[in-house]
């Protein structure tokens, strides 16, 4: 059974699906491991260092392949050359991507999206989601630290004391509680929101203040944040306001799954900080929680220099790939049958497990998850 790694086609994408330090693992599960030259460069990772690690360089690497791991799903016309019943397991973001669901359909592929692994416990080891938003939260502390021309901890010298800067971070998801603790490292004065119930307490585990808006929290399936009504919008947004004016750094991270990004912060807000300050919108791609961020921009609205976040875990290319590796590894792990088997080392995903059934898109010439087949059929 050959497992290959492709070379990401897409401008700006700098991660890849495998390091060297994992292979092993794949071989040790009885793969062959072929990864397209190259595949590893903008995570300065050299062809020999996967060679070294007991994998085959092949430019041909995804021909006969049994599954191909990638980060962003393959281009359509790398679909067409796959052999039918492969597997392709990657990020795929269905709503977004028709085409490339119908040609994983029409190439009778068996693909499975990353990031529909159900959050469950015995899946966190699967879950790319998180390992991403992980890196994603961090740059994010640190893009706004880059950006101030100020401190973020307090300075008590002989010179006089520079006091910190006061930093608010919106959405305290997997995101939001990683720049929180992260601003919190580099010292600054940390204050955030999120509309789950839970989100108050985990924010003041990382030694922030959560601030209350005494408004409804707003949970929905699965402990998700729910779509906000447009006077709760309102509600929301008139009380954040004064936060806003007094941060000299606003980091938003909110996001509703399946939705666009809720916009929480208007250009009016924005214009009420006071000059320096910064704005970093990790959901700029997403829709946006600032208005007027741009994704893969910085502009100016009012005093603010507002910077948009496109790819951000690609930013930290090394780290983010290493731990999506690790999160391929796992679920190539529950797809192959045990060392007992009579056909070990066997891709056999088994459609009776939860993790295998809800991450899948397409199986068997057909499209496979319910809501995107009601979408594209
Ligand atoms: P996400 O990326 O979907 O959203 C980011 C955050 O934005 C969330 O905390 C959400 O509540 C918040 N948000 C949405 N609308 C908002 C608004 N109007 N104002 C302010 N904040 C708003 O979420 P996520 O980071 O992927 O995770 C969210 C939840 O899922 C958390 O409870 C997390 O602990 C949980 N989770 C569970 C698992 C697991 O069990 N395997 C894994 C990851 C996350």
């Amino acid at each position: 059974m050959k497992i290959a790694v492709a070379r990401e086609t897409r401008a700006g994408e700098m991660r890849v699906a495998m390091v060297p330090e994992l292979v092993a693992k794949l071989t040790g599960l009885g793969y062959e491991v072929a990864v397209e030259p190259g595949a590893g460069r903008h995570a300065l990772i050299a062809d020999e260092e996967y060679a070294e690690a007991g994998a085959v360089l092949d430019d041909g690497a995804l021909d006969g392949a049994d599954a191909v791991v990638s980060v962003q799903p393959l281009a359509t016309d790398r679909i067409g050359a796959l052999k039918a019943g492969a597997a392709t397991i990657s990020f795929l973001p269905t709503g977004q991507e028709p085409e490339v669901v119908a040609a994983l359909r029409d190439a009778r592929v068996t693909s499975f999206a990353m990031e529909l692994v159900p959050r469950i416990s015995r899946a966190q080891s699967m879950d790319a989601l998180s390992s991403q938003a992980l890196v994603s939260g961090y740059r994010c502390a640190i893009v706004a630290a880059g950006m101030l021309r100020r401190f973020f901890p307090l300075n008590m010298t002989a010179a006089g004391t520079v006091p910190p800067a006061q930093v608010v971070v919106l959405g305290a998801g997997v995101a939001g509680l990683q720049a929180i603790a992260t601003a919190k490292r580099l010292g600054a004065v940390v204050k955030a929101y999120d509309v789950r119930a839970a989100a108050a307490e985990e924010i003041r585990s990382m030694g922030a203040q959560a601030i209350d808006l005494e408004l409804d929290t707003l949970e929905g399936a699965g402990g998700y944040a729910r779509e906000m009504t447009e006077e709760r919008a309102a509600l929301q947004m008139e009380r954040l306001t004064p936060y806003i004016a007094d941060a000299d750094a606003l980091i938003t991270t909110a996001a509703v799954p399946g939705r666009k990004a809720p916009l929480l912060v208007t250009s009016a807000m924005v214009e009420q900080m006071s000059p320096g300050s910064v704005v970093v919108d990790l959901a700029a791609e997403t829709g946006g929680n600032v208005e007027g961020a741009v994704a893969g921009e910085t502009v100016r609205i009012g005093n603010a220099q507002v910077w948009g976040g496109q790819n951000v875990p690609s930013q930290m290319p090394g780290p983010a790939s290493r731990l999506y590796a690790q999160n391929i590894v796992n679920i190539v792990t529950l797809m192959t049958r045990a060392a007992t088997d009579e056909e070990a080392g066997a891709f056999a995903p088994d459609f009776e497990d939860e993790i295998v059934t809800g991450s899948c898109v397409t199986h068997d010439g057909a499209i496979h998850h319910e809501p995107t087949r009601a979408a594209l059929e």
